[in-house]
């Protein structure tokens, strides 16, 4: 039925395309239906009363008007009532790609490779481990020392493939690494036997644990004197993941990834705990998958990194995905060999694309190019009509804060980078960034240069602009520096939070400064029941403004910070006094004034 000449069966049939007629109607005294019903209509089609429908639910207490809309439960109920039996037919919305599933027939379906992701805390080993089982150096080429480059590779070991998802290990990555835990079987947890269990190892039990994925322990760093593998499995079992020797269900691997040691064992047992998550695909499908990774290539256009998780993905078949839709002209492998063809647990990159899709969006491959162009424009259509409405949601969400928030700040950042997974790890690790006084909101983050409109809407919404490992053209410069945005630009990603945090710190407190104003000698003392000490002086230089700041230096140390608290000239009140003038001063709470003591005045200024 589904089949195509290929021999692959479609993901979307030509009936699931026909769009069907909205309908209801009585076959053999069943009412079937698919379309929203009034209590007007329903009781037309059922050829009885409305004021009875309206009667029996006011006596439950329900008010309806003969325009009210039925739910499914009511159309169920009144159908019942008046003996009928109700069927309602469900409409597959072929735009819907990320539901568009079906089951496969379980004589089509083989074993398929895990695909696993490495978490844990930082400098516990995840790129040295994930190096260690691809058996190439790439932790040399990093750029500031956290890995970047998201991509995945098979690894072939006793005959079987394994799949492992390269995800970055640093916390700044949290929104990555929940993504990964989506497409991941088996969650690699690496716990450095030096170091044992630490905040970002806690977070990847989260993420496996939310995801319901198992963990697999590699107790890293064995090689290290220190090694306490005994600890780390103690401090894990307060977060229930327990060896079996200790009657749990969590393998416990020894490894020195920078040695190599134990490697083997850990695939073993990678191997072995897929047997029993008997995992399975079809090969028989045209393919469906998600996006890993995705940029936009300078020479050859939209570039993404799929991994086919069901089915057959071919040179040549039409892909939708996100909003966007292409034929793959060209797919490889992770060592770069061309591929005609690939099958499930497989990571591919693809070219071919009319944009680029967002990492972690679902692809469905499809047999012809009508189809794919048709959804994805009207998947196109219902995201701006989304976003349209999330705006408005967005500026009423401000409004909100600013008046439950009084006198919060909150700095808009625009966050544009290389790639979808630095834009998205940037994103969330700014948004991480803790302050009690200052919210950061991410109004958008996306791969790509920054556009005109990205400063258009940072102008619009008083936003900064941070620009990863892009460079903003002499126009685009140009133009923010008319509409006053601020683009900054950064090529290390916690350079550029560094910076954000101490924007965030600078702004919790305008920059108080201290300007100098003046100086005034001591030259006499008076001394008053009513007021204290006042001090004759003679502003030696500068002004002395009345109600100053002002310290009290003796032989050039401060003994006194303070205020004044009276500024006469003979015996009126001074605003101030200037330079080469003589004046009484007295100063707030303090009285030990000396003779040629200095006060010196300053302001404060915010800056
Ligand atoms: P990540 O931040 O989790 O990706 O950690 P890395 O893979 O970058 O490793 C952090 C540091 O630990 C590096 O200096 C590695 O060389 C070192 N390292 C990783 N694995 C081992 C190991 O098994 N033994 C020893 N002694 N050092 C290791």
């Amino acid at each position: 039925m589904k089949k195509n000449k290929t021999g692959r069966e479609n993901n979307i049939s030509n009936s699931d395309l026909k769009q069907k007629p909205k309908s209801s109607k009585i076959e053999n005294g069943v009412f079937i239906y698919n379309e929203v019903l009034t209590v007007g209509q329903l009781a037309t089609k059922l050829n009885i009363s409305a004021s009875e429908i309206i009667k029996t639910y006011f006596l439950k207490g329900q008010m309806l008007t003969i325009n009210s809309v039925l739910t499914d439960d009511m159309v169920g109920e009144i159908c019942l009532e008046h003996n009928f039996d109700v069927q309602k037919e469900e409409i597959k919305d072929v735009d819907d790609i990320e539901n568009l599933d079906f089951e496969d027939d379980p004589s089509q379906l083989i074993e398929r490779a895990p695909v696993v992701t490495v978490m844990g805390h930082v400098d516990h080993g995840k790129t040295t481990l994930i190096d260690a089982i691809r058996n190439s150096n790439v932790v040399a080429t990093e750029a500031g020392g956290i890995s970047q480059a998201i991509g995945a590779y098979q690894k072939e070991y006793n005959g079987k493939k394994i799949t492992i998802i390269d995800t970055p290990g640093h916390k700044a990555f949290a929104a990555m690494r929940a993504r990964g835990a989506s497409v991941t079987d088996i969650v690699i947890l690496i716990v450095a036997a030096d170091d044992s269990v630490m905040p970002q190892t806690i977070e990847a039990i989260d993420h496996a644990k939310a995801a319901g994925v198992p963990i697999i322990v590699a107790i890293n760093k064995m090689d290290k004197p220190g090694a306490n593998p005994e600890k780390v499995m103690t401090d894990l079992m307060s977060y229930e993941i327990i060896p079996e020797k200790y009657g749990g269900s969590n393998i416990f691997v020894e490894v020195s990834a920078k040695k190599g040691d134990g490697i083997e064992d850990l695939l073993e047992n990678v191997l072995l705990q897929a047997e029993m998550l008997e995992l399975k695909a079809n090969p028989n499908r045209y393919a469906i998958g998600t996006v890993l990774e995705a940029k936009l290539d300078k020479g050859e256009g939209p570039k993404a990194t799929l991994l086919i998780q069901n089915g057959t993905l071919k040179t040549g078949d039409y892909v939708v995905v996100g909003t966007t839709y292409g034929k793959v002209r060209r797919m490889n492998d992770d060592y770069n060999k061309i591929l005609k063809e690939a099958g499930p647990s497989t990571p591919v990159s693809i070219i071919g694309l009319n944009d680029v899709p967002l990492a972690g969006d679902k692809f469905v491959a499809l047999e012809d190019e009508r189809t794919a162009k048709d959804i994805a424009n009207k998947r196109r259509i219902k995201k701006e009509l989304a976003e349209r409405k999330s705006q408005v949601i967005s500026t009423m969400d401000e409004l909100f804060n600013k008046v439950s928030e009084g006198e919060l700040t909150q700095v808009n950042i625009i966050v544009k980078a290389d790639s979808t997974g630095s834009a998205e790890a940037i994103k969330a690790s700014l948004e991480n960034i803790k302050s009690e006084d200052v919210k950061i909101n991410v109004i958008k983050s996306s791969a790509g240069a920054i556009t005109e409109s990205d400063i258009l809407l940072a102008n619009a919404s008083n936003a900064i602009i941070y620009g990863f490992n892009v460079r903003p053209d002499a126009m685009i410069k140009q133009k923010a520096k008319e509409e006053k945005v601020e683009i900054r630009l950064s090529e290390i990603i916690y350079q550029l939070l560094e910076e954000v945090e101490d924007l965030v710190k600078g702004l919790k407190k305008a920059v108080i400064t201290e300007e100098y104003r003046g100086q005034a000698e001591v030259r006499q003392l008076i001394k008053s029941s009513k007021i204290g000490t006042i001090a004759g002086c003679y502003v030696t230089d500068g002004v002395i403004p009345a109600n100053s700041p002002i310290r009290l230096l003796r032989e050039g140390k401060v003994v006194f910070k303070g205020n004044i608290a009276g500024l006469k000239r003979f015996k009126d009140d001074a605003k101030e006094v200037k330079q080469g003038f003589e004046c009484g001063i007295s100063i707030d709470g303090y009285n030990d004034i000396h003779e040629n003591d200095i006060i010196e005045a300053y302001a404060l200024v915010e800056k």
